[in-house]
């Protein structure tokens, strides 16, 4: 089914139908992968839409476009009102907001000086690993595919040419029938999902991978970790071994599209009893809370469109 777009998209400062949010077959970003960018949410709340964590993520986008040398021209808060803006224009409530900054058109060296265009889309979207995924869980693999080694690519900055890596793993976890593939690092050990960061529970204590496994430090994954410990629910930092994964009594994949996906299988096996566990559900429950009322929001994370 051909995608419905929404009607407008911000670009280098102005709003403008789709279609015309175009950019050069020259463009640096797209030989090179010289892109830095974010996925965030807005979710329809009881007080109005609300984007979820924007200036944790627009940090991130600053974080990632400096490790590039890439110097936005626009503030934080001007990125932050043209997310507001692409929005309340399109009329959407419940959508993925996508920022994006790159190395335009100007040079073909590696090290040009381009200039750095920006754009924000947005559009509507549900659950990002199928309708059932957050009920019935998913089915995973480990990919034959490795996550880049640290002093390769920084897997701490969201940088498009990273995709390249979470393409490989997600398209052969597909083409494999699974629903989505889990990458180990160079180490051998764990690292996170395609697009996702991972969490095990072990009686009752969540386990997740460190900043140094190669993985993008997501913001679904803090916030997890923060509605954890206000819960009682403890949470480890640390390097995990593949075949923790068969062992685990539960196996969850988060990250902003994903929000909170339960793991059913992984590489065949069943994990615990092949339904969603005990402290999965309280996490899902905490996390979709806070959409709803039922969490309170007390780190102010809500911000209203
Ligand atoms: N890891 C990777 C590789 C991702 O692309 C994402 C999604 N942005 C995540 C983890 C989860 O990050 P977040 O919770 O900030 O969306």
């Amino acid at each position: 089914m051909a995608q419905q777009y929404p009607e407008w998209i911000w670009q280098n400062g102005t709003i403008k139908p789709w279609r015309e949010a175009t950019t050069h077959v020259m463009s640096h970003a797209l030989h090179y992968g010289s892109s830095v960018f974010e996925g965030i949410r807005s979710y329809a709340t009881p007080d109005g839409a609300a984007i979820f964590r924007l200036t944790d993520h627009l940090k991130r986008l600053y974080q990632s476009a400096r490790i590039y040398d890439m110097v936005l021209p626009y503030s934080q808060d001007e990125l932050a009102a043209a997310c507001r803006e692409v929005i309340r224009k399109n009329g959407l409530s419940a959508a993925y907001l996508r920022p994006v900054a790159y190395r335009g058109l100007g040079g073909f060296g590696l090290s040009a000086e381009t200039p750095i265009d920006v754009a924000v889309a947005a559009w509507p979207m549900g659950p990002y690993l199928g309708p059932e995924a957050l009920e019935q869980g998913i089915t995973a693999c480990v990919s034959s595919w490795q996550r880049f080694a640290p002093n390769t690519i920084p897997a701490g900055a969201k940088a498009g040419g990273n995709y390249l890596s979470g393409q490989l793993i997600a398209r052969e976890a597909r083409r494999l029938g699974f629903g989505e593939g889990i990458a180990l690092a160079n180490t051998g050990l764990l690292s996170e999902g395609a697009g996702e960061n991972l969490f095990l529970v072990f009686d009752g204590v969540l386990h997740t991978t460190p900043a140094s496994a190669s993985i993008l430090t997501g913001i679904t994954r803090d916030t997890l970790k923060t509605l954890a410990h206000e819960d009682g629910i403890e949470v480890v930092e640390r390097d995990l071994p593949r075949e923790y994964l068969y062992l685990a009594d539960e196996v969850l994949m988060c990250g902003t599209a994903a929000e909170v996906t339960p793991i059913r299988s992984i590489d065949g096996k069943q994990v615990g009893n092949g339904t969603a566990g005990r402290v999965t559900r309280r996490l899902q429950e905490l996390y979709f809370g806070l959409f709803d009322g039922r969490t309170n929001d007390q780190w102010g994370w809500l911000e209203p469109v």
